[in-house]
């Protein structure tokens, strides 16, 4: 089965929490365990360890490397949170201010939230909202465990919340990760199983029933009266739920009257050469402000990111 070949090239990776320790300190931790610095492909038989060239604070292990009953991970110092999962933060770059207002519309289980609030310095004020409550209990344990000291944990639908409440009125940033079909991870080989049985009117009926859900996540988060900078991500490999759902906020009202536009490559992880899918794009050239990474091609899972700015001329061609 591809997937478990494909699992097995992604390097195992870990983001050091930078609320309790720094990069060199969790270098140093790791040379004290045997680790020595090197430079994938890993060989599995040598303890060693690289830096990630994309993303801040992210350190690459061999893939079978175990963390579970490491001392640092257990106390919240290390993140195991796959790269391509540390894009949506990097990408929204939410300030580090104590006047900063952030919302995390879907959290759970809350790595791209201590992911915020590490960039955020522990400042300000970052809305966790997570609708699931079991699912809510697993992120207020994460918070905990990683330090958050600015996150205020809300167990309620992202859906629900008044964009003109008062409480939200400063909001300026928002990520958006709602569910999605997880198509893009190879490492739960269940999912693949699931879907190669799935015929392809159900899957597309599926697809069709997510991207609609995911668009109007899309469109409340556009309705916030400050918003000026939305990152929608999925973990899918489908343009249905990707390229699609973007190209639909870009036409839609909330777009429209907000005045938003996808954000520009220079400013979307520019460096990252494996952009959107231009066909997929009414506007072909707008696959550039997108990014994907393809599972087995990238040494990440499949992943989506895109970025929404307000105040952006649209591009000539949609207009
Ligand atoms: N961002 C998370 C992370 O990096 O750890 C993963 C988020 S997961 C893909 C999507 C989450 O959104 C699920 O926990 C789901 O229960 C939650 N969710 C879905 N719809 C929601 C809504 N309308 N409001 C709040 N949470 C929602």
């Amino acid at each position: 089965q591809a997937g478990d070949t494909r699992a097995a090239q992604i390097p195992r990776y870990a983001r050091v929490n930078t609320m309790m320790w720094t990069l060199d300190d969790a270098v140093k931790y790791f040379t004290s365990q045997g680790f020595t610095p090197g430079t994938p492909p890993f060989s599995e038989s040598i303890k060693t360890f690289a830096y990630d060239a994309h993303i801040p604070n992210l350190l690459l292990f061999p893939p079978h490397t175990t963390f579970h009953d490491d001392a640092a991970y257990k106390s919240g110092k290390l993140i195991l949170q796959d790269k391509a999962s540390c894009f949506p933060a990097v990408v929204l770059a939410p300030p580090a201010r104590k006047d900063a207002f952030v919302i995390d519309a879907t959290a759970a289980p809350g790595n791209k939230t201590t992911h915020l609030s590490a960039l955020m310095q522990n400042m300000g004020k970052l809305y966790a909202f997570e609708r699931d409550q079991k699912r809510f209990g697993t992120l207020t344990m994460m918070l905990s465990r990683a330090g958050c000291k600015n996150v205020e944990p809300l167990n309620a639908d992202f859906l629900t919340v008044d964009p003109s409440d008062p409480k939200f009125a400063k909001v300026t940033h928002i990520l958006l990760d709602p569910s999605c079909s997880g198509s893009g991870i190879v490492n739960r080989l269940d999912h693949l199983l699931e879907t190669e049985e799935e015929n392809q009117e159900a899957l597309d009926d599926r697809l069709t029933k997510l991207a609609s859900f995911q668009l109007m996540m899309i469109k409340h988060a556009m309705k916030f009266p400050k918003v000026g900078k939305i990152v929608y991500s999925t973990c899918s490999i489908h343009a249905t739920e990707n390229e699609g759902v973007v190209g639909a906020a870009l036409l839609s009202d909330e777009a429209k009257a907000g005045g938003f536009a996808l954000a520009p490559r220079e400013d979307v992880l520019l460096q990252w050469q494996r952009r959107g899918v231009p066909g997929e794009m009414a506007v072909p050239e707008d696959a550039e402000s997108l990014i994907r990474c393809s599972p087995g091609e990238d040494a990440t899972n499949g992943f989506f990111v895109s970025c929404f700015v307000r105040g952006v001329a649209q591009s000539k061609k949609r207009k």
